[in-house]
């Protein structure tokens, strides 16, 4: 198996970490022929308008294809308002490929940074969590499962092969997140 990380901006090297924490051989992918042989991808947080700008038309549309046959991706942050099908301000997504409206930095702005610890349906307890101007879901629809909420807003969620948070999992060094991502991904290779 080996899961990608969309290296375009933020923290790549950290998912590359977990990852490789649990035995997992990952890529770090920044264009189209990267994302060749595959078997999921992360896409990491950061600035989800930088990520847009860098990644090419031909590499989005090419996620987009992806997604839409069931590739697992998993969208962290910046990554879970790439992955959204509507993000409050703007027209459209940009893959938007999970059934959610995605607040940005409802969580307040950098300064505002914060770790707590989640209940996470399928998951586990006290998951630790670190939100840095992380967006919130605001609406999710009726195939979207929520998966964890912090002070009632709903901050993780899972549609068919899609997963996403609005926090860093990567920042810590539990990687029960990331272990649920890898057991989507062998589900999707049986
Ligand atoms: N606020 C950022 C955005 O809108 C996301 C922040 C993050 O990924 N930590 O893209």
């Amino acid at each position: 198996m080996i899961v990608g990380v969309l290296g375009l901006q933020g923290a790549v090297r950290e998912h590359v970490a977990s990852l490789s924490r649990l035995g997992i051989e990952s890529r770090v992918v920044k264009t189209t022929d990267g994302l060749d042989g595959l078997d999921g991808l992360i896409l990491p947080g950061g600035e989800s308008t930088a990520i847009s700008l860098l990644a090419s038309d031909g590499f989005m549309s090419r996620l987009r294809t992806m997604a839409s046959s069931g590739f697992p991706m998993f969208g962290t942050c910046a990554g879970m308002i790439l992955l959204a099908t509507g993000i409050e301000g703007r027209q459209s997504g940009h893959i938007g490929r999970i059934d959610i409206t995605v607040s940005r930095n409802a969580s307040g702005r950098q300064v505002d940074s914060f770790e707590t610890f989640l209940d996470i349906e399928d998951i586990g307890n006290d998951v630790p969590a670190v939100f840095i101007r992380a967006p919130y879901i605001t609406r999710y629809g009726p195939t979207v499962r929520p998966m964890a909420s912090y002070k009632g807003q709903c901050v993780m969620a899972r549609e068919a092969s899609i997963l996403v948070a609005s926090f860093h999992p990567e920042l810590t060094d539990d990687t029960r997140i990331h272990e649920y991502f890898v057991g989507m991904v062998r589900d999707n290779e049986i």
